[in-house]
C-alpha cells in the first residue's frame, strides 16, 4: 500500500515515532521533515509490518522502539540499503493495514506518517501484500551493491600487500545487540572496525577493506560475495555479544573469538551463531526455506579447505593472547561455532565478540575511546604476528 506524498532530493529528517492504541488497532506514527513514498507491506515469519522509503536520516531518541504496545512488539528503523530506509515493527500477529496516509503538520513542522494496524486471521494472510513483495524485495537487496571502501584497486593476483577485509557485523536496520545504556553493537563494532583500519594502514603493510563503512544494513550474502570478490588474505568480522537469561547477564563477559565449525564448541556458542545467522531475518529480508543451516554444513563439506581452517585456527590463538593482554575475555575465549559469514571457501576468517553488551561493565567499557584503542591496537598487533609468521614459514 502506497501513501504518497510531495517528495524532493533531499532525504527527510525523522525526529519522533509513537505507537498507540490496543490489540484492537494499534497505530504507529513518525514525523518527517518533508513527504517521502513510503512503502509498507506485511510479513510472515516471523509477523512484521515494512515501511520502505527512500533514504531518511533517522533522529529518534535513544531505545525508540523498545517495549511492547497494541499489537507491536517493538520497532527498528535505519538504512536498509545505500539510500532505502526502513522500519520493522515486529507484531504480535498477523495484521492487516487498515489505514496509511501522510498529513502535513503545522507550517514548517514536516508531516505526519501514520499506519492503522488491525488484527487478522492467519489462514487469510499473505493473500495481499506480503509473499511476493517480500521476495521481490529480497532479490532486489541480493542485486544491490554495497559500498566497498578500498585502500588501492590492485587485482588479487598482483598482490603487493596481504588483504585484510573487516567486517563490522550489523548496521542500518540491523542494530545487533542492544545494551542497558541503549548502545548498539552496530555502533561499536563500526567503531572498531574504522581504527582498526587505520591501525592496519598505518603499518603501510597491507591492504584494507571495509564490508560497510557507514550505519547501512548489508546482508550476509553480500558480505559472503564481498569477500569472495576480494579474496582477502584475512577475513575478520566484528561482533558484540548479548545473553538474555538475566541471571547471567553480570557474570558473563569478556570478547571471545569463533571459527568456523560445524559442531559448536559448546551451547552458549550455538546460540550465538544462531542469532547473528539471523540478522537478514531481522532487517525484514524472508527467511531462505531453512537455506541457512544446509548451506553452511555443504560448504564445509565441499570447500572449506584443511589449510585455511588451520590459519584460521593460527589465527584466532594469536588474536586470544593478543586481545587477553588488553581487555577482558571470556573465560573459555576460542570458541567455534556455525557462523555463516564464516563459511569461507579460501580466506582464514574469524569472529570476534569484543564482549557483552548485556553485561554493564562490558558495555561501560565499549562506549569508552580507550577500550576501543586498546582492541583497535590488539587486533592490529595480532594481524601482523599472524603475517610475519607467514612470510617467515612459507613465502
Ligand atoms: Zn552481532
Amino acid at each position: 500500500m502506497p501513501a504518497n506524498a510531495p517528495s524532493g532530493s533531499q532525504g527527510a529528517i525523522a525526529s519522533s515515532a509513537l505507537v498507540s492504541g490496543d490489540k484492537s488497532r494499534t497505530t504507529f506514527s513518525i514525523v518527517l521533515s518533508k513527504g517521502v513514498k513510503a512503502e509498507i507491506v506485511t510479513l510472515a515469519n516471523p509477523y512484521r509490518v515494512i515501511i520502505d522509503m527512500p533514504e531518511v536520516v533517522f533522529r529518534l531518541p535513544a531505545g525508540a522502539g523498545r517495549g511492547a504496545i497494541g499489537l507491536s512488539q517493538a520497532f527498528r528503523y535505519g538504512l536498509f540499503a545505500e539510500g532505502k530506509a526502513r522500519i520493522v515493527i515486529d507484531t504480535e500477529g498477523p495484521v492487516a493495514i487498515d489505514r496509511a496516509d501522510m498529513k502535513p503538520l503545522a507550517e514548517g513542522a514536516g508531516l505526519k506518517l501514520s499506519i492503522d494496524f488491525v488484527p487478522m486471521e492467519a489462514a487469510a494472510f499473505g493473500g495481499g501484500t506480503g509473499a511476493a513483495r517480500a521476495a521481490a524485495a529480497a532479490a532486489h537487496a541480493r542485486e544491490q551493491k554495497p559500498t566497498v571502501h578500498e585502500e588501492h584497486t590492485e587485482k588479487p593476483k598482483s598482490r603487493a600487500k596481504p588483504v585484510v577485509m573487516i567486517d563490522p557485523g550489523h548496521g542500518g536496520i540491523d542494530p545487533g545487540a542492544i545494551g542497558g545504556s541503549n548502545l548498539y553493537e552496530k555502533t561499536v563494532v563500526l567503531l572498531v572496525a574504522q581504527q582498526l583500519k587505520s591501525a592496519l594502514v598505518a603499518t603501510g603493510r597491507y591492504k584494507v577493506v571495509l564490508t560497510r563503512q557507514t550505519d547501512v544494513f548489508v546482508s550476509l550474502d553480500q558480505r559472503l560475495k564481498l569477500s569472495r570478490e576480494h579474496a582477502p588474505d584475512l577475513f575478520i568480522s566484528l561482533h558484540a555479544d548479548s545473553i538474555d537469561a538475566k541471571n547471567l547477564t553480570q557474570v558473563i563477559r569478556g570478547a571471545s573469538v569463533y571459527t568456523l565449525s560445524e559442531r559448536a564448541s559448546d551451547s552458549l556458542a550455538r546460540l550465538m551463531a544462531e542469532k547473528e545467522n539471523a540478522s537478514d531475518l531481522i532487517a525484514g529480508l524472508e527467511s531462505s526455506d531453512g537455506e541457512g543451516q544446509d548451506e553452511v554444513r555443504s560448504i564445509l563439506i565441499d570447500l572449506l579447505k584443511r589449510e585455511t581452517a588451520n590459519f584460521s585456527a593460527d589465527f584466532s590463538r594469536t588474536l586470544v593472547s593478543k586481545l587477553g593482554k588488553a581487555i577482558p575475555v571470556s573465560r573459555d575465549p576460542m570458541r567455534a561455532a556455525a557462523f555463516k559469514v564464516l563459511k569461507q571457501t579460501g580466506s582464514p576468517s574469524v569472529l570476534v565478540e569484543l564482549g557483552y553488551m548485556s553485561n554493564d561493565d562490558d558495555e561501560k567499557l565499549m562506549k569508552s575511546e580507550s577500550w576501543q584503542k586498546q582492541v583497535s591496537t590488539s587486533i592490529a598487533q595480532a594481524v601482523d604476528q599472524y603475517f610475519s609468521r607467514r612470510a617467515v614459514g612459507s613465502r
